[in-house]
């Protein structure tokens, strides 16, 4: 949590009320965004969400259909992405295969009629800033994926613009560069202090590089937060479900006590809820309950008193080095994805077993 919704007031994105229709088909849902200069912002979702078309509503390549985009506090209704004060870097770096680093960076400068000199400085200015100075001669295809990578991002800084968006920058990597890059990203990001606004879809990476994430899902947001906000206090089931694992449990109301839900889930199951303050007063009276895997105790012996645990049989054990993932089955049919550090040995398969986990360790949700 770097706070920055505290400490920075100023906004270099604003998205009001913003909608998408193409022909007919509604991507983009009224959505209302703010975002701060120097912030590093995700928009994360499943394919389809409406995440690329959001970008490109603030990069200008599309227009709304309604509403209103600023950036920098000014409407940029009707101004063409090359007068915009952003730039984009898209998956593939879309780098020009037939010239060199400094080509490819002076390119832009040189369309614009830039001066032999200003092409000059600006592009030694941001080979430079990105540490690809020493390579200006070479060719994309003589370069690592990341030093690509920093050659697609001097070709956005050359620019200056005050934002720079980011399309799955790391989509077409391995994982193994694929986590470097997010290092390296990270590492420029707070070098440079200038906006990112990143389009993924992968929540490990909006988690790890984010100051804030926007959750969308059917061209609406779910959720906007720092990155633990999302993780630990998710507001709906699909934001539970979509960031990390975790196991949901549909249930009714039984009881309330000062502190605590009681639910009854569809297949019987009695669960004590961690009572949240958001809800003051107006109790819901069907929830949806979310476990982390992580949260759960699993144990052979029936010798917990903690609130809610459960008798079941272990489905299935994967190792996965630093930690070892099960399945329970419960008698009552339900599974349930269980996530222990790997300190001591792992449970043999078929074992009888018991889940448990404190009612602080769950939480009840509404759609
Ligand atoms: P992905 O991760 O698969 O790229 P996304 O979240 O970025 O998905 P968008 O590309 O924004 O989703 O698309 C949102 C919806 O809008 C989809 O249903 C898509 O088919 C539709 N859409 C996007 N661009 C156009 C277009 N130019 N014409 C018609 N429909 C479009």
């Amino acid at each position: 949590d770097r706070g920055f919704a505290e400490t920075n007031t100023r906004l270099d994105v604003e998205l009001r009320k913003v909608f998408k229709v193409f022909n007919g088909d509604t991507a983009v849902r009224g959505i209302d965004l703010d975002i701060h200069q120097g912030e590093f912002f995700s928009i994360l979702g499943p394919s389809g969400c409406g995440k690329t078309t959001t970008l490109r509503l603030i990069a200008g390549f599309e227009e709304p259909t309604g509403g209103e985009v600023l950036i920098r506090g000014k409407s940029m209704m009707h101004v063409p992405p090359y007068r915009r004060p952003v730039n984009t870097v898209f998956q593939s770096y879309a780098l020009f295969n037939h010239l060199t680093v400094w080509e490819n960076v002076a390119f832009g400068l040189r369309l614009k009629k830039c001066s032999k000199a200003e092409v000059q400085e600006r592009v030694a200015n941001a080979l430079q800033l990105v540490k690809m100075d020493a390579f200006v001669r070479r060719y994309p295809a003589q370069l690592s994926g990341g030093q690509q990578q920093r050659v697609a991002l001097a070709r956005a800084l050359v620019n200056r613009p005050a934002v720079v968006l980011l399309d799955e920058p790391l989509g077409a990597l391995d994982l193994k560069l694929r986590k470097e890059m997010q290092v390296e990203l990270s590492n420029l990001h707070q070098e440079l202090g200038v906006t990112f606004v990143m389009v993924t879809h992968d929540q490990e990476e909006a988690l790890s590089l984010s100051d804030r994430i926007a959750v969308m899902n059917m061209g609406k947001i779910e959720q906007i937060g720092t990155p633990s906000e999302i993780y630990e206090s998710p507001k709906t089931p699909f934001v539970a479900d979509f960031i990390g694992d975790t196991n949901l449990f549909q249930g009714r109301v039984e009881a309330t006590q000062t502190s605590a839900l009681q639910v009854v889930t569809q297949n019987g199951l009695k669960m004590w809820v961690k009572l949240q303050d958001t809800w003051n007063g107006s109790l819901p009276s069907e929830v949806v309950i979310s476990v982390r895997p992580e949260k759960i105790q699993v144990g052979t012996t029936s010798t917990t008193d903690a609130i809610n645990a459960y008798e079941g049989t272990l489905k299935h054990v994967m190792y996965l080095g630093t930690h070892v993932h099960y399945v329970v089955e419960l008698l009552t049919g339900d599974r349930l994805t269980v996530l222990q550090p790997n300190r001591s040995e792992a449970l043999p398969l078929h074992a009888p077993v018991q889940v448990y986990w404190a009612a602080n360790d769950c939480l009840a949700l509404t759609t």
